[in-house]
């Protein structure tokens, strides 16, 4: 595995014409300035809530509700814009491990939970992450500007599967 494709962290506010060349290879380090790749590795002492090959789950460190953890994937991916059809697969287990520590940490599962990505340039951390927060009804409104339905920034799970992963946004 070499470092090349990988690029500078801000190269998803550039454009994505690079991310396509970095996706598949698995970068071991993803850059030591990368921290959910470090929280991977075991390089941190963030508590990993549940994980298997391909994906750990931990809380955010700023959580936007009562209950606010992030899966993301072992493997370095930048953003949900370098997600193609073939990751429909891999976003349905990122939502289920979402679903398992919501169900672990006893969210009750009738209030609304969100789950969803940010846009680039809005990520706080370049490395795919989804979001998976509930009771959504108790976000402040800083809260619902980040993650909220009526953000630009922040794309559910919901529209991302139905587009086809062709959502304007994401596409290009
Ligand atoms: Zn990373
Ligand atoms: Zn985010």
């Amino acid at each position: 595995m070499t470092s090349a494709g990988r690029t500078a962290t801000n190269s998803e506010a550039t454009g994505s014409a690079t991310l396509t060349a970095s996706m598949g290879t698995r970068q071991d380090s993803g850059g030591d300035e990368c921290p959910f790749c470090l929280i991977a590795a075991g390089r941190t002492d963030t508590e990993v809530l549940l994980s298997d090959d391909e994906l750990l789950c931990f809380c955010d460190v700023k959580p936007g509700v009562a209950h606010h953890y992030l899966v993301v994937t072992a493997m370095h991916i930048d953003s949900c814009k370098a997600l193609r059809r073939e990751h429909v697969a891999l976003v349905e287990r990122m939502v289920a491990m979402g679903r398992s520590v919501l169900e672990k940490n006893k969210v009750n599962m009738n209030d609304v939970s969100r789950m969803g990505f940010h846009l680039p340039p809005f990520t706080s951390v370049p490395h795919l992450h989804l979001h998976a927060l509930s009771p959504a009804s108790t976000m402040c409104v800083k809260s619902q500007l980040r993650y909220g339905p009526r953000s630009h920034w922040f794309i559910t799970v919901i529209s991302i599967l139905l587009s086809g992963f062709s959502h304007p946004l994401v596409a290009k």
